[in-house]
């Protein structure tokens, strides 16, 4: 039975996982059902980041059913080897497509009914595929996560994946099911990980049972939990391996089956336990587009310097924000959408505050001085209401790109990873910024920010300086109408304003 707390939380637990992951989604690159079932296949046991590095080649060479029912198993295991359980994954892409072929056309079908003929297919496979691809709140997509979360949430006391389904359907409206299992992943994955769950970082703490949590927490994440890849519901991998497909058995792969129960394939496993202290490459933890747009700084000697400077603070030393919150302005505003940058300096050093986007802190964590200063003088500017909390992501998800100059810093210790290469990087950012042809407010307040002004050349931009909101020059900042500015330098450029109210939650 589902926790009597957790089913009065519900609708807040909803609306804040809306606020945490507002574009939550399964985190594959696709452009058709297909790949979106290939990609899903191929994520089994593998990260959804290596997944996509295959994907780009295998798409294009493999463009519908019929070329993957017609390739060599051999060639077709050779594609999929970076995957990890390659053979097992080859059949059963080859013999998913054969189907296809015989009972759908080549076409992905639409129903879940159909969707489980397909050999190592199950409900969470189809779930994605139906939710994400056809948009049809078919169900709740339970992924290991998934079940994790709800029993910690106290949302199901249930072990087997079809019967959580079965109690987050009946207590989840339909109207969110399509949203509401990607989200529950993502708090799985960065969040409410398997050994640590970080709950004072949790956006759910106050609402949470933390059922079966035991004392450790609170505690900081071992370094290779976040952004783990949980491991499919048990059935799923069975169900791809035991299956019967029409695919002819590759022979020399007769083995593969019960060998890779035990032992991923080399390449995946490099990818989910990385040596320390190297960590995850930093680059891997942007989104796409501004990898893209960045790719020139990876390859300089400042950013492996980086890249080993954090890896080696984060092993030694309790760093914010967490490794997985870095990134989260980038992640929340695409360089595309970005329509006015707001520079800050140094991530906040308190437990629990940072969380990778300038002035912003989580929900439940006291706003600090200089966003109070900044909440007062919108109320004066605009009317706003103060909200009751200091989360900016709404600000960041209307085009606001609310970066810091320098984006890790030591517990309790500010500025202490100033110097380190983070400045070349985040001026490498305005410097992108600075060269789209598509306008941008730069938002420049105090003396440290206003030094990057002399990168911001492009005459179709608008630089806005003020004083800084911390208490210090906070006689200065108020009243100086910095939010109004703002909009006046969008109009200028043929943008719409930004609506500053941020919502209480
Ligand atoms: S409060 Fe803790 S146990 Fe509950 S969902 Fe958040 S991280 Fe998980």
């Amino acid at each position: 039975m589902p926790n009597t707390k957790a089913i009065k939380a519900l609708p807040t637990i909803i609306q804040r996982l809306r606020v945490k992951h507002p574009n939550a989604r399964y985190e594959l690159n696709w452009e058709s059902p297909l790949q979106l079932l290939v990609a899903t296949i191929l994520a089994a046991q593998c990260t959804d980041e290596r997944v996509n590095e295959v994907t780009p080649g295998l798409f294009a060479k493999y463009p519908d059913a019929n070329a993957y029912a017609k390739a060599k198993i051999e060639e077709l295991e050779e594609d999929l080897r970076p995957t990890g359980f390659y053979r097992q994954k080859a059949r059963t892409v080859q013999s998913v497509c054969q189907v296809l072929l015989e009972k759908f056309d080549g076409k992905v079908p639409g129903t879940m009914e159909e969707m489980l003929v397909l050999p190592g297919v199950a409900r969470k496979t189809a779930n994605v595929v139906l939710n994400t691809a056809f948009q049809l709140p078919t169900g709740v997509i339970v992924d290991t996560h998934v079940q994790r979360v709800s029993q910690r949430l106290g949302l199901t006391d249930q072990k087997r994946p079809e019967k959580i389904e079965l109690d987050l359907m009946n207590l989840v409206p339909k109207e969110d099911w399509i949203f509401f299992g990607p989200a529950m992943v993502l708090l799985g994955r960065y969040t409410c990980t398997h050994h640590a769950p970080r709950c004072s970082d949790c956006v759910l703490n106050d609402l949470c049972p933390k059922i079966g949590v035991g004392a450790e927490a609170q505690g900081p994440a071992p370094k290779d939990e976040p952004g783990e890849k949980a491991p499919e519901p048990e059935e799923e991998l069975a169900s791809m391996a035991a299956k019967k497909t029409k695919t002819k058995a590759a022979p020399a792969n007769s083995k593969a089956s019960t060998a890779t129960k035990t032992k991923p394939a080399p390449a995946a496993a490099k990818v989910t336990a990385p040596a320390q202290p190297t960590g995850p490459l930093l680059q891997s933890l942007l989104p796409a587009d501004w990898q893209a747009v960045l790719a020139e700084e990876f390859t300089k000697p400042y950013f492996k310097q980086l890249q080993k400077f954090v890896a080696e603070e984060r092993a030694k030393h309790k760093v914010f924000p967490p490794e997985e919150d870095m990134f989260n302005a980038f992640k929340t505003t695409p360089f595309e959408q970005v329509k006015v940058l707001l520079l800050g300096q140094d991530p906040y050093h308190d437990d629990g505050q940072a969380h990778g986007m300038c002035f912003s802190v989580r929900p439940g964590v006291k706003p600090p001085p200089s966003l109070v200063n900044m909440f007062k003088e919108l109320h004066n500017e605009f009317g706003c209401k103060v909200p009751n909390n200091g989360y900016l992501v709404p600000w960041a998800e209307r085009g606001v790109l609310l970066l810091n100059a320098v984006l890790t810093v030591r517990a309790h210790e500010p500025n202490s990873h100033k110097d380190k290469g983070w400045e070349k990087f985040t001026d490498a950012v305005i410097k992108a910024l600075n060269e789209r042809k598509k306008p941008v407010v730069f938002v420049l307040w105090g003396g440290y920010a206003q030094k990057k002004k002399k990168l911001i050349t492009g005459e179709q931009h608008r630089v806005v300086m003020a004083a800084h909101p911390s208490p210090l020059s906070m006689k200065k900042f108020m009243g100086s109408k910095p939010f109004s500015a703002i909009n006046s330098a969008l109009k200028e450029v043929g943008e719409a304003a930004i609506d500053w109210q941020i919502p209480d939650l």
